[in-house]
């Protein structure tokens, strides 16, 4: 006997026949003269129909145990329904209970659940037919990601989880160590970390960029795509604590071709997820999806072109907007969301890179301008979300890096790698971030960060 899923049954050309499915009962209708079950195995978003005649003695032996919650096998012919909105069901000749589920506390009841309520049950949210379409397609995005660089002679690098190297000079980074808590060992009022583990202060990786730009040097186009970690206070539906980012690092690049990878990126993904997800991208956006997002939007996206503003004509976009931000505007502030949203929103109606970037703003390593004043950054801003990508063209040049690194105080003695790149067959290089839950974000139209993440990590909550 064949064990197919409900997935394979449901998207067949015809219907299956003898066969065994195994899953969770959704719903449980009873009758007098026929009983319906609907059954999921979380691979689809509409589970399959199970007609089971009441008088068949295994389900005679378990109707008490069929309820919400419970794990189930039913064997039986799968068959075309005669049901309106249903392809096929299946006709049950014996059905066992193999997990029994109590009716009265199962916390995943038919009704619908806030997404507030499901945060506090992550170990049931996956079960819930809108977290089981988005962890699907977060699946697919993930093996997606990889066969865009891969198809395009990318390499995929692993870099280090644990570093020593804070990448912004941010100080943003969680600590590593295992120094006992209660008794730190001291020099000059200060932690003692030659005693620690690493012998040096250790912490999660905020970034594996520094570390990218290496092996882009040696094998010219990389990737990395792999959790990073920011101990940054920002309680926001746009912010985790832990977050996956991917960052691709090409040598002989500029900031021109880093903007065509990066648009070249996420209209690959969106077509790919609009292709291969196309009952969970239905569903998402019929039943999830935030306001103003469609499924039209997204496909209209994929054969637009991006439009790319500069920092000091975005500037000046904003100043004569008329509209009242909460954060005044002018020439050397950061964006902030609510001046990205304009320029998504309202001006530009779609994506748009901001680039060249004050260099007050931007982190030491991106290319200062002609001008001295700005750098090669480029964000890549979204509807809804803001920013989504952070790149920028590298600083290659010994002498203006290393002033950089002078300049903002930061520890010259940690960037001596680094710096060694740009002393032996340095390149102009490229590279940029990708939030990979920002991304899903925008493409299934989800309003907070913590519903696209397994389990989401942010300030105060670390559970499960
Ligand atoms: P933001 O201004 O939104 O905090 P950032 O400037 O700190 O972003 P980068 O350091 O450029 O972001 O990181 C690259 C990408 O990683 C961002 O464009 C965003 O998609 C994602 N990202 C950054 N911080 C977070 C976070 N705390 N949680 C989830 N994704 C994040
Ligand atoms: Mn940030």
């Amino acid at each position: 006997m064949a064990f197919p899923t409900v997935r394979e049954i449901m998207s067949a050309p015809q219907a299956h026949g003898a066969c065994e499915v195994r899953g969770w009962v959704k719903t449980h209708r009873q009758s007098k003269k026929v009983s319906f079950v609907e059954l999921s195995d979380g691979t689809t978003v509409r589970g399959l129909q199970l007609v089971i005649d009441p008088a068949l003695s295994s389900y005679a032996a378990c109707v008490a145990q069929v309820v919400t919650g419970a794990a189930i096998i039913a064997r039986g012919e799968v068959i075309d329904s005669p049901a309106k909105g249903q392809r096929f069901e299946m006709k049950v000749t014996e059905l066992h209970v193999v997990g029994e589920a109590d009716p009265e506390t199962y916390p995943l009841q038919k009704k619908e659940h806030t997404h507030e309520f499901l945060r506090e049950i992550l170990h049931f949210r996956p079960r819930s037919a809108t977290f089981g379409a988005v962890f699907r397609v977060r699946s697919a995005a993930g093996f997606a990601v990889h066969r865009f660089f891969q198809e395009r002679g990318f390499y995929y690098v692993h870099t280090p989880i644990i570093s020593t190297s804070d990448c912004e000079g941010a100080g943003e980074m969680f600590h590593v160590t295992t120094l006992d808590l209660a008794n730190v060992p001291k020099v000059n009022g200060q932690p003692d970390y030659s005693q620690d583990f690493f012998k040096e202060m250790a912490g999660l990786t905020v970034s594996g960029q520094l570390e990218a730009e290496t092996f882009a040097t040696a094998l010219s186009k990389v990737y990395t795509f792999g959790p990073t970690f920011r101990a940054e206070n920002s309680n926001t539906t746009r912010h985790l604590s832990e977050f996956w980012m991917i960052e691709p690092e090409v040598a002989f690049a500029d900031l021109e071709s880093n903007m065509a990878l990066g648009e070249e990126f996420i209209k690959y993904l969106i077509r790919y997820l609009l292709d291969n997800c196309p009952e969970e991208m239905e569903f998402l956006h019929r039943t999830n999806a935030a306001e103003g997002q469609t499924l039209e939007g997204l496909r209209a996206l994929v054969d637009s072109k991006f439009e790319a503003l500069d920092y000091t004509d975005a500037i000046k976009i904003l100043e004569s907007s008329g509209e009242h931000f909460e954060f005044p505007v002018r020439w050397g502030i950061d964006l902030q969301s609510e001046h990205e949203r304009f320029l998504t929103d309202k001006h530009i109606k779609g994506p748009v890179y901001v680039v060249n970037y004050p260099k007050e703003i931007k982190a030491f390593y991106m290319r200062v301008n002609p001008d001295g004043k700005t750098v090669r950054a480029m964000d890549m801003l979204v509807p809804r979300l803001g920013e989504i990508i952070g790149g920028s063209q590298r600083e290659e040049r010994y002498e203006v890096l290393l002033e950089r690194i002078r300049e903002l105080g930061l520890p010259e003695q940690n960037y001596w790698w680094y710096l060694d790149l740009r002393k032996f067959g340095t390149v102009p290089h490229a590279g940029f971030g990708l939030g990979f839950e920002r991304f899903l974000m925008y493409v299934t139209g989800t309003s907070n960060i913590r519903d696209v993440t397994p389990f989401p990590r942010h300030p105060g909550f670390a559970k499960f």
